[in-house]
């Protein structure tokens, strides 16, 4: 398809797109009384209009029911958390016995490190990538710290090439053969959260296990943003915030995935009661007996009040379904690319994206290198009814999420920047 960079073209591809309508069901903020145009559902998703009467129901049953809640509340609390399994698969191309919902991501990692990170004297390495989101950096020094050994022995990171934005694949799978034996974890971001690139797991996970290694991902930014398919890929587990692409409040409960062949295998882990076997727990009986499947990672009995909104997204993306949204996200997102091309040629300045131009090597978000602009380009885009993130040197992020973004914004966006870069020089 031809683009234009005009505003009734915008209009016209907003008037073909079928997710259009969704983009009422979201709150906006506002600047100067208008309605945003919101580049970081990235950091923090919109808020679902609907999600406020799942919230209402939770404090309504507790208001009305108090304990007996627990059992006998519209969608009871003891339960509450099985509503996800099947919604929640199908984002993640999972069999529903594969995911649950609990604590948080980075709690959630390591949880699953504990029964996926065993080293030994001669098998203790993790490959990750460089520059990994600061969170997942200080669990992999915990962890290897905690396990004993050295984290610069112990932590391998694959570097992007000299003059390089992206790691390249080639490299991923060389430093995974490099450190061959030696290798117990492989643990990467599957969607950097800086450049916005996508590795290919189910390449990388191939590869992990050909080593002898387990395999895990970090899903924080391909969450309800790109197609997943963690079963058949065979990767052993992953975890996921809810609050970035999937909209679910601030610092909400997190999603993991653990594949159905470590099912039966008695891993350690860290157990609770809401990880016991279900028409026992009420016994309280001494013995832990692991409930088979995600689930049995439970630990404590869960937040209902913040699964509230976590459910109301989860069914949002299933109405919805992943291939549609993945659909107008290539096509918005290459509208985007397009509108910031264009501006480039009219102005000054050089943009210089650095996320992967492929765009199967990349979803939701576009990075822009801003060369010769400063933080005032930024403040700028702020006042002016724009919203995006700024990181150092001079790279803003730009998540036109498919849900609630329109084509027109993309043109209203490329017209804001162009008279920020004229009135800043
Ligand atoms: C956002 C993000 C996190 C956040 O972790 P929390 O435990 O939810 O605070 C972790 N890892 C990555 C890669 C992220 O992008």
């Amino acid at each position: 398809m031809q683009f234009q960079n005009t505003r009734s073209f915008a209009q016209e591809l907003d008037a073909q797109d079928d997710l259009h309508k969704y983009r009422s069901e979201f709150h906006f903020p506002k600047v100067k009384g208008k309605q945003v145009i919101y580049f970081t559902g990235n950091s923090l998703g919109l808020q679902p209009k609907r999600t406020k009467s799942y919230i209402d129901e939770v404090m309504n049953d507790w208001a009305n029911l108090a304990v007996e809640g627990h059992f006998y509340a519209d969608k009871p609390w003891w339960d509450y958390h099985e509503r996800f399994a099947t919604p929640l698969s199908k984002i993640v191309g999972a069999l529903p016995s594969e995911v649950t919902v609990m604590n948080t991501l980075t709690v959630n990692l390591h949880l699953l490190m504990v029964s996926f990170y065993r080293p030994t004297k001669t098998r203790y390495k993790i490959i990750c990538e460089e520059k990994a989101f600061p969170s997942d950096q200080y669990m992999f020094q915990s962890q290897v710290d905690f396990h004993g050994y050295a984290p610069n022995e112990a932590i391998v990171e694959i570097k992007r090439r000299e003059g390089e934005h992206n790691i390249r694949l080639e490299d991923v799978l060389a430093k995974i053969d490099e450190v061959g034996e030696e290798l117990a974890l492989v643990l990467i971001g599957g969607v950097n959260y800086y450049t916005g690139q996508v590795f290919d797991m189910k390449t990388i996970t191939e590869a992990g296990h050909n080593a002898g290694a387990i395999v895990g991902w970090d899903l924080a930014h391909a969450a309800g943003n790109i197609k997943l398919e963690l079963h058949d890929w065979n990767v052993d587990f992953a975890s996921w915030c809810s609050y970035k692409y999937m909209n679910s409040g601030p610092g909400n409960a997190s999603g993991c995935f653990i594949h159905e062949k470590h099912h039966n295998a008695s891993l350690p882990r860290f157990a609770g009661w809401w990880g016991h076997n279900k028409e026992r727990r009420f016994k309280m009986e001494p013995q832990f007996d692991a409930v088979k499947g995600a689930e049995g990672w439970q630990v404590s009995n869960l937040p209902i009040l913040s699964l509230a909104p976590y459910l109301a997204s989860v069914e949002m993306f299933n109405e919805v379904g992943m291939d549609a949204i993945i659909e107008k996200r290539n096509k918005i997102t290459a509208y985007l690319e397009f509108v910031l091309q264009e501006i480039d040629k009219e102005v000054d300045s050089t943009f210089e994206i650095i996320t992967p131009a492929n765009p199967a090597e990349r979803g939701c978000q576009l990075s822009v290198f801003l060369h010769g602009e400063g933080r005032s380009l930024f403040d700028y885009l702020m006042q002016n009814g724009v919203i995006t993130d700024w990181r150092e040197p001079n790279v803003i992020r730009l998540a036109p999420v498919p849900l609630y973004c329109s084509f027109e914004d993309m043109y209203d966006f490329g017209q804001i920047l162009k008279q920020g870069i004229q009135s800043v020089h």
